[in-house]
């Protein structure tokens, strides 16, 4: 975790938040790699289960919502963690994650207390009571808000769903891990519309869906564990919980989650606002309020999985006839990495760097590119391993005459000679076949 960590860092994928003024309760920020990765996990995801599907629909709801939505979702009054001090040395703790003893000095513990995680704040300008409002602490609540109007303007039949990814935000008692639990983070949520009676059948469609995409971002089935909760332990919500979770270097914990929520958030917010959040059937004109089946993916631990199950040390071959030595190499999925290709002069010399550029510039049209002419041509390669970039155009002086360049795979090493002429058909041939 520690070699990840420092990759991140100094390559630029992801570093503390305000660093400059000693950081900020483990916030993170994402680098000019990092932003890459993430958004291409988004898009991904939404090109899968948006675009991808006739029965989905995005949408994009404001961050700060009536705090009225909350009080009827339940979340003012349970969404809360249950919470220790130490009695010596004044740290706190989840009661849940640790033993009898405080675990920093050994003192002792206060009772076990709940403490609310909504982040709280004050809309206007005056701050009292009525002014109160809340980040909200997922992105799920919006779908419920919102669902009579995007079931009319959209006049989707049942089953559909709706989707949304953002930002959520959560006091938590213990943010660390890097970026696995901080307390602003961003999440990627489905609410499923059912009739009851299918519940079952759908909740078993969305696993397989959940699983298939845990393999795209190269997740193994041994990385993986599938925690049903148990009667008890369930959120207020929930009927059914299978938490997705993944051996971590700092232990197995949480990836994903998928819930049955059942009919709760709908009936509550009937309840609360008197809107009529029924569902007719279009054919036999039956009304019912649809139940709700609910993944749920969390885009920081996606792109930490990602990292954590693409990082490599092997040995490799150097420049030097017989001599190798160890290289650090990410194998992102190649259709998720931040660079898709590096364009790479063998020298500074002129002559080359026009060639080279202009490789660059023509690429630049269907890949994310990077231009390096620094360094020597191993330790650029080497560079390139280690932010996961998938191919590396090797532009030398026999490319002058040939017209050619060479192509260097991460994962094999291989490299062949290609056409300039033919280099964006042939790359674009190569991702199209990883995906
Ligand atoms: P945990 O048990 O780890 O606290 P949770 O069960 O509270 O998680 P959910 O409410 O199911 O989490 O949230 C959905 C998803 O959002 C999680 O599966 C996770 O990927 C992500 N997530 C939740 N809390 C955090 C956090 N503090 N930091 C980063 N990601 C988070």
């Amino acid at each position: 975790m520690d070699k990840l960590i420092s990759l991140c860092k100094r390559r630029g994928f992801i570093f503390p938040s305000s660093e400059i003024y000693g950081g900020i309760a483990n916030g993170w920020d994402y680098g000019p790699l990092g932003v890459e990765l993430k958004n291409n996990i988004k898009r991904a995801w939404w090109k899968r289960f948006v675009h991808g599907r006739d029965d989905m629909v995005g949408i994009d709801a404001a961050l700060i919502m009536n705090p009225k939505v909350w009080e009827a979702s339940g979340h003012l009054k349970h969404f809360t963690d249950p919470l220790v001090d130490c009695k010596k040395c004044k740290n706190r703790f989840r009661a849940d994650e640790i033993g009898a003893k405080c675990p920093n000095c050994g003192g002792e513990l206060t009772q076990s207390r709940q403490f609310n995680m909504m982040l709280k704040t004050f809309l206007g300008p005056v701050e009292d009571e009525s002014a109160v409002v809340y980040f909200r602490p997922e992105t799920a609540q919006a779908m419920f808000v919102d669902f009579k109007q995007v079931l009319q303007t959209t006049r989707k039949k049942i089953p559909f769903g709706m989707a949304q990814t953002g930002k959520a935000f959560r006091n938590e008692i213990t943010p660390g891990n890097f970026i696995f639990r901080t307390r602003e983070f961003e999440q990627m949520e489905i609410e499923y519309f059912v009739q009851e009676k299918d519940w079952k059948k759908y909740y078993e469609v969305w696993l397989d869906e959940m699983k298939q995409w845990c393999a795209f971002l190269g997740l193994k089935d041994s990385e993986l564990y599938f925690h049903e909760i148990p009667d008890g332990e369930r959120a207020h919500y929930s009927k059914r919980t299978i938490d997705i979770e993944y051996k971590y270097p700092f232990g197995q914990k949480e990836l994903y989650g998928l819930a049955y929520r059942t009919d709760f958030d709908l009936q509550n917010h009937m309840k609360s606002s008197g809107a009529d959040l029924n569902y007719e059937d279009p054919a036999s004109k039956e009304k019912f309020v649809p139940h709700v089946i609910e993944p749920t993916w969390g885009v920081d631990r996606s792109v930490l999985v990602t990292l954590l199950s693409a990082y490599n040390e092997e040995q490799a071959p150097t420049s030097e006839k017989g001599e190798s030595d160890m290289r650090v190499v990410l194998k992102i999925p190649k259709a998720l990495a931040p660079i898709q290709v590096a364009v790479l002069p063998l020298s500074k010399k002129e002559e080359l760097s026009k060639v080279a550029q202009k490789i660059a510039k023509d690429l630049r049209e269907h890949f994310v590119v990077e231009y390096d002419e620094t360094q020597s041509i191993g330790r650029r390669y080497r560079r390139q391993d280690e932010i996961g970039t998938p191919y590396c155009v090797t532009v030398d002086f026999d490319s002058l005459d040939d017209k050619a360049v060479t192509v260097r795979d991460r994962d094999t090493m291989k490299q062949e000679r290609i056409k300039i002429d033919e280099l964006d058909d042939y790359i674009i041939e190569k991702f199209k076949n990883e995906q």
